[in-house]
């Protein structure tokens, strides 16, 4: 099914293929009119995604995808409508990098451990800058034999519980959560479904991100079942939080994260502000 708006997408600024440029072009094709760019843990993409969206008639909603922790799980909170100028945003993307560097190191130590050589160089060269996502490290392990694919890298390395899922430096929700509300953002909870946890625990989740301030829960990412849909809708109406939809586009080969490939909001839902 397709969608006029996509609120949850990724460029070559972190883990994504295309670069900005190319991500809203796309974008125009499939027929967006409103595009988030919510890179992982940085805004580098929204000038350039603005200015060809504005070329191409797409509006650019400056938004991101900011890594945290709650309760020992590794949580994404999306920030959309945000000042990126803002100081609390500029000071925590500042914070992130240092722990996306700091991370990448340790990471690149338990895989040496392991007998994969030259890690960390290897993801750089992937990222081609300094934002280095597990991704990156994936595509070196493929590159260079370790594993056959991206899939099987986090089944073996990267995944959760194995030795490059470093959540240590990740701040709390709560934190990147008012950071979001400093910038003029809506916070948004993620994929709640994504997160391996009890449906009890999800939905103390839920509560302790409205108690931090949190507007809205992503009803819909990528393709997912009716049934998921339903369960995320009611969440969203029962603690009164807007409902986002996103693809978690990252590639144009994934046509489960297609650009606005995603089923209908259900009726139920108030809908997040697209401005
Ligand atoms: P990071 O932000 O460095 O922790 O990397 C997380 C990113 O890895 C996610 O945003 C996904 O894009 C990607 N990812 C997570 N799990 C998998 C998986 N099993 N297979 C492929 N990509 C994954
Ligand atoms: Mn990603
Ligand atoms: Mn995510
Ligand atoms: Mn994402």
């Amino acid at each position: 099914m397709k969608n006029y708006f996509d609120l949850h997408t990724h460029s070559s600024e972190s883990d994504g293929i295309l670069n900005p440029e190319e991500l809203v072009s796309s974008a125009k094709s499939a027929g967006i009119e409103y595009l988030a760019l919510t890179d992982h843990d940085t805004v580098s993409g929204i000038q350039q995604a603005k200015i060809s969206g504005e070329a191409l008639g797409v509006n650019v909603i400056p938004a991101i995808e900011l890594s945290c922790t709650w309760s020992g799980v590794g949580i994404h909170i999306v920030g959309l409508h945000i000042d990126v100028h803002a100081k609390s945003m500029v000071n925590g993307v500042a914070q992130q990098k240092a722990a996306r560097a700091e991370r990448s190191e340790l990471i690149a130590a338990r895989l040496e451990k392991k007998g994969i050589e030259a890690p960390l160089e290897g993801a750089q060269r992937h990222a081609g800058g300094d934002l280095v996502t597990r991704p990156h490290f994936a595509a070196y392990l493929v590159e260079k034999g370790y594993v056959t694919s991206i899939n099987a890298a986090f089944r073996r390395y990267l995944g959760a519980g194995k030795c490059g899922d470093v959540k240590q430096f990740w701040p709390e929700m709560d934190e990147v959560v008012r950071w979001i509300l400093q910038s003029g953002g809506i916070p948004v909870l993620a994929h709640p479904k994504r997160y391996k946890m009890t449906n009890t625990k999800r939905r103390r989740l839920v509560e302790v991100f409205c108690d931090a301030g949190g507007q809205a829960l992503e009803v819909i990412s990528g393709s997912q079942t009716a049934d998921e849909t339903r369960y995320l809708a009611d969440l969203a109406e029962h603690f009164g939080l807007y409902a986002s939809a996103g693809s978690d586009f990252h590639n144009p080969e994934w046509p489960w994260h297609s650009l606005g490939g995603f089923g209908k909001l259900p009726p139920q839902c108030k809908m997040v502000p697209l401005s």
